[in-house]
C-alpha cells in the first residue's frame, strides 16, 4: 500500500521569504520542492523573448508551449531550470510580466495539472512535497497537509529583495533598481496578485500566518516547524 504524500503549501506576498522557507522545509523533511512562481516567470520570459504581449492569451500560451517543451521534472536537481534560464527569470521586469501572464485563465489552467501532479507524486520518490506560490493552499492543493501564509512589511521585503539583487548581480542587470523602485514593484505586484479575478492571492482559511518582518531565516524555519508539530 502506498501512503499519500505529505503536502506543505506556502503562499504569500512577493519577496516575503516564502521561497526560502519552502526550500528549507523541503530540505529538513527531505521532500521535493516546487517554486511555482518560477513557472509563471518562465512563461513570461518566453512570451517576451518572442516579442509577445504578456497580457495577450495567445502570446502567453506560446510561452507556455516553450515551458512544456523543457520537460521539467525529468532531470530536476536543485533548481527547476538550467542556470541561464534561472538567471533570466529573476530579472525584476520578468516578475512584473509574470504577474501579468498569471492573470490569464488559460495560462493558469495549463500549469495547474503540472503542479497537482508534482504534489500527488513528488519526484524522486520523496514522501512529500513543498510548493510555494500564491494559490497553493486555496486552488492547487486545497487538501494540503499543512498550509502557511507568509507576509512581511513591504519596506522590509523591498530591502531584502534589493540585497538579493545586489548579491546576484550579473552583467544582464546593468542597472540595479533603487530601493523605491523595488518597493513600487513589490506593491504593484501584490495589488495585481490580490485583486485579479482568477486565483487571487489570499490566505487559505486554515493557513498559519507567519509574519517574517522581524524573523531571521532560522527563526522563520523554527516557527514553521513548531506549527507543523
Ligand atoms: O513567487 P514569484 O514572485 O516568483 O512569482 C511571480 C509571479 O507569478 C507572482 O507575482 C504571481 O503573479 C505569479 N504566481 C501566481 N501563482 C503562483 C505563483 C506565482 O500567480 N502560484
Amino acid at each position: 500500500m502506498t501512503t499519500k504524500p505529505i503536502i506543505i503549501a506556502i503562499d504569500g506576498t512577493a519577496a516575503s521569504g516564502k521561497g526560502t522557507l519552502a526550500r528549507r522545509l523541503a530540505a529538513h523533511f527531505d521532500y521535493a520542492y516546487l517554486d511555482t512562481g518560477a513557472l509563471y516567470r518562465a512563461v513570461a520570459h518566453y512570451t517576451l523573448a518572442q516579442q509577445g504581449d504578456p497580457d495577450n492569451a495567445d502570446d502567453a500560451l506560446k510561452g507556455v508551449a516553450q515551458l512544456i517543451r523543457l520537460n521539467i521534472g525529468d532531470n530536476m536537481t536543485q533548481s527547476l531550470f538550467a542556470p541561464d534560464l534561472e538567471k533570466a527569470i529573476r530579472l525584476p521586469a520578468i516578475g512584473q510580466a509574470a504577474s501579468q501572464v498569471a492573470r490569464l485563465p488559460a495560462v493558469r489552467a495549463a500549469i495547474l495539472d503540472y503542479q497537482r501532479n508534482f504534489a500527488a507524486l513528488p519526484p524522486g520518490g520523496k514522501g512529500g512535497a513543498v510548493l510555494d506560490g500564491r494559490d497553493i493552499g486555496t486552488i492547487v492543493c486545497p487538501n494540503a497537509t499543512h498550509k502557511f501564509y507568509v507576509d512581511a512589511k513591504p519596506q522590509v521585503r523591498a530591502e531584502r529583495r534589493l540585497l538579493e539583487l545586489q548579491q546576484n548581480n550579473s552583467p544582464k542587470i546593468s542597472t540595479i533598481p533603487d530601493l523605491q523602485q523595488v518597493l513600487d514593484d513589490i506593491n504593484t505586484r501584490d495589488t495585481q496578485d490580490k485583486t485579479r479575478k482568477i486565483a487571487p492571492l489570499r490566505r487559505a482559511e486554515t493557513a498559519h500566518l507567519l509574519d517574517s518582518s522581524y524573523l531571521s531565516i532560522e527563526e522563520a524555519l523554527s516557527a514553521a516547524l513548531a506549527l507543523i508539530g
